[in-house]
């Protein structure tokens, strides 16, 4: 101990120096004047006193001050002047794989050193430290993994856990852990991070722990609602000049009377509003535009229109524009290209910014644009908070952010883009006044946002909780609902009940709400236990392509596209993937029809001659890689990837796959006289999407399909299924609980005793053992 000591006070002997060197350069001098002039520099002091003096201590300060690249460095030059001589270790967690790599490389710039010296960082499947690494920026995933191993975070110094506000499961899980822990490492620092000044909450969760706040300052913006954007541009809306995400036009008038769909309530409070707002202050031109805007899409005629306003009449800085994910961005983005102005690289310089983009795409975002030269950053919700792109003016801001939302009674979870919150929409517009004055125009009217909540609900509030179910288990952290009735906003105990019920169905825990063998893999993949149940079962027999592939669909938009004027030209191209009954294999088939085409170079034309979605497709491609390299991970699969598709091309095996992951999603098929109808033991009589090849069949040819999805409108829906033989549902439907059994015997008239013999049974446990 005493011999590593003095390497570690040699070393930190040398960082020291190393330091005052760079410090003393020209680059130093001008790096050490930018990190001087950040507010959270003159709160130096009383940040590392505070630190000191309590064992957890909450930042709070407005975005961009400073927190997150300073504070961790603070404590870091501390601990390498003081006694302990650099004897620290600092774990700093994002939220987002994205902000821990680029915070990562931002502090050792600043530092004057290589990313792996003092500052590394560690995301799922990829990072960099080496021995001196003293400050390690990971995700909160990463910490949550090393606290498996390692539950004391032994030798861990501080921990900082940033963007505490976003209230994300991961984060709130977190905090339960380390509140847990702390007593037991009373030398253990805990500094939590939050940009909104809700920071009580949180001081008041740790027994009164001692808030820091950094006042910041930022510049008048002037705020803009689609009222006055539409007067100031003179754009018109007309019912038919707005597209979808998927670049569709769409037509939509409103209507007063229209039938009211199943929305969330935010959805309808915002149609009832738009429907009872007078905008008598506005011209005629202006109210009839705002008759025909369309609160279902994010139209990019405006956008484009807008982009083009600000680059003739704007004074100089860059524009951020606020849009809700990878398909919608890089759709605009190809839209843009095309424009006169905006498509002129001489003029403008189109950048994106989003959770996978790649780091040296980044780094460009923070560099100035050349004089002349107009810098439009489309973006998702990580640059409200975690990104900040210094020489912002205008903001552009659509007024929804991609959010998963859960529906207890429903048991039904989705990933729709939402509208955001007043806080979330504030916190937009504060963008535009870094540097300097700004604008800030929302796409939607006043009324619109007024009717905004005040916040957003935390993600453990509204998320399925499976995945964290499993998580809990695998820490060994006792009983579920106990333990999460310990979080900052406990989730309803019938949420909890839920996902243990299914957990126990789809054979991830045993009666006793331990871990399974399967859950014990599940809990290695961050993703839907059903994803993960596919992807598991796909490579141990033998067809992980094709899996990887209906992995990848099930995880983005519907690739098949239905313009409403070409609804029957669209059905047709369907068509031709869609002879088997299943929509998950017709999706398999035009994507391996699009990987052909591409490889030819004509993906684009197949996609238009097809009705597919090229954005989709692409998505598609790039998921496939990063769940095939989340499995490598589990050390599931090895680099060898031929043997775990040798059997790619057994449509049977594939199919029992789907059916593995998909159950408990199940629904008889009951033929009668003129087609069939559908059951399932919870709902009773349910119907088929209109999407759905099966939907247009008249007769399956199997006794079942299982289904992902379940829409609850007038009647319930399901969405993509997938057709399946008797043996298939027996062999690979979940658990084999003596209850649901019997259940699905009832319902088709005990037709199934048939194939519980002995040797079957036999067969199907001991399948379920190697599990
Ligand atoms: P906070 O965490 O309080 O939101 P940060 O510590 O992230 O603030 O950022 C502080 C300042 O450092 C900001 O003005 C930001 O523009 C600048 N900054 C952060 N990352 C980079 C980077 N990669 N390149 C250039 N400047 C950056
Ligand atoms: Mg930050």
């Amino acid at each position: 101990k005493a011999a590593m000591e003095k390497i570690t006070h040699k070393r930190s002997l040398k960082m020291h120096s190393e330091q005052e060197t760079w410090q003393e350069s020209e680059e130093g001098q001008k790096m050490l004047k930018f990190r001087k002039s950040l507010p959270a520099y003159k709160e130096k002091d009383a940040i590392l006193n505070a630190i000191s003096n309590n064992q957890v201590i909450i930042i709070s300060g407005e975005t961009g001050c400073g927190k997150t690249t300073q504070v961790p460095q603070f404590i870091l030059e501390s601990e390498i002047d003081s006694v302990r001589g650099g004897m620290c270790n600092i774990i700093c967690t994002q939220p987002r794989k994205i902000s821990a790599i680029s915070v990562s490389e931002r502090v050792a710039t600043e530092r004057g050193e290589m990313l792996g010296e003092t500052v590394g960082y560690k995301v799922r499947l990829e990072g960099v430290r080496g021995m001196d690494t003293r400050l390690l920026f990971c995700t909160t995933g990463i910490l949550l993994r090393r606290l498996l191993i390692d539950k004391t975070l032994k030798g861990v110094t501080h921990v900082i856990v940033d963007e505490v506000h976003e209230r994300g499961i991961n984060e709130d899980f977190l905090l339960i852990v380390l509140k847990d822990l702390l007593p037991r490492r009373p030398e253990l620092r805990l500094i939590l991070m939050s940009a909104t000044l809700d920071a009580d909450f949180f001081s008041s969760y740790f027994s009164g722990a001692p808030l820091v706040h950094i006042p910041g300052f930022t510049y008048p913006v002037r705020t803009h609602f689609l009222e006055n954007v539409l007067e100031t541009t003179g754009y018109r809306l007309t019912p038919h000049n707005q597209l979808d995400d998927y670049g569709i036009e769409k037509s939509w008038k409103m209507n007063k009377q229209a039938p009211r769909k199943r929305k969330s309530q935010i959805a309808s409070a915002v149609e009832d509003t738009i429907r009872e707002a007078n905008f008598n202050d506005y011209s005629p031109q202006t109210r009839e535009s705002l008759s025909c805007w369309n609160p279902d899409c994010i139209n990019f005629n405006l956008i484009e229109n807008l982009l083009d306003y600000i680059c003739q009449n704007g004074k100089p800085g860059a524009v951020l524009v606020f849009l809700t994910g990878w398909d919608d961005i890089s759709a605009l983005k190809e839209k843009l290209q095309g424009h006169r102005i905006l498509g002129d690289t001489s003029r403008a310089l189109l950048l994106t910014c989003h959770g996978s983009m790649a780091s040296s795409e980044q780094r460009l975002i923070f560099d100035k644009a050349e004089d002349g030269v107009r810098k439009i950053v489309l973006a998702t919700n990580i640059a409200e908070t975690s990104i900040t792109i210094d020489d912002v003016v205008f903001v552009i801001d659509c007024g929804k952010a991609k959010e998963t939302s859960y529906d207890a009674l429903n048991n039904t979870p989705c990933l729709l883009p939402s509208w955001i919150s007043k806080v979330l929409a504030k916190q937009r517009r504060g963008r535009a006044g870094r540097v300097q004055p700004g604008e800030c125009y929302h796409l939607y009217p006043k009324c619109v946002y007024d009717a905004f909540a005040d916040y957003q609900l935390p993600e453990i509030l509204r998320t399925p909780l499976q995945s964290l179910c499993l998580q809990i288990k695998s820490l060994k952290l006792g009983s579920i609902s106990e333990f999460l009735s310990r979080a900052l906003q406990a989730p309803e105990s019938l949420a909890v009940q839920n996902a243990i019920e299914h957990l126990k169905v789809i054979g991830a825990l045993d009666g006793n709400e331990n871990l399974t063998p399967l859950g014990r893999y599940l809990t290695m993949l961050p993703m839907e236990p059903k994803l993960g149940k596919m992807l598991l079962l796909g490579s141990m027999l033998h067809c992980l392509d094709p899996i990887l592939t209906i992995v990848a669909g099930l995880s983005v938009r519907d690739p098949f596209l239905s313009p409403l004027e070409k609804k029957d030209l669209a059905e047709a191209a369907k068509a031709q993937f869609s002879h088997d009954y299943s929509d998950h294999l017709a999706l398999l088939r035009a994507y391996q029809g699009w990987k052909d085409a591409e490889r030819d170079l004509n993906g684009y034309e197949y996609c238009w001659k097809n009705f597919l979605s090229a954005q989709s497709m692409k998505a598609i491609d790039s998921l496939r890689t990063e769940f095939y390299l989340l499995l490598k991970d589990t050390g599931l699969v090895d680099s060898n990837s031929a043997i775990y598709n040798t059997w790619s091309y057994d449509e049977h095996l594939v199919r029992a796959v789907i059916c593995y992951g998909l159950y408990p999603g199940v629904c008889s098929v009951v033929p009668n006289e003129k087609s069939f109808s559908l059951k399932t033991m919870e709902d009773g009589q349910v119907l088929l999407h209109s999407n759905s090849v099966n939907a247009r069949n008249f007769d399956i040819a199997f006794p079942w399909l299982v289904f992902n999805e379940k829409i609850k409108v007038n009647s319930i829906f399901l969405r993509d299924s997938t057709a399946v033989s008797d043996s298939v549902l027996l062999l690979f439907g979940g658990s084999i609980q003596k209850g649901d059994v019997d259940g699905h015997l009832k319902m088709r008239g005990g037709y199934l005793e048939f194939f519980m013999s002995p040797g079957l049974a036999k067969m199907y446990q001991s399948l379920r053992k190697e599990f």
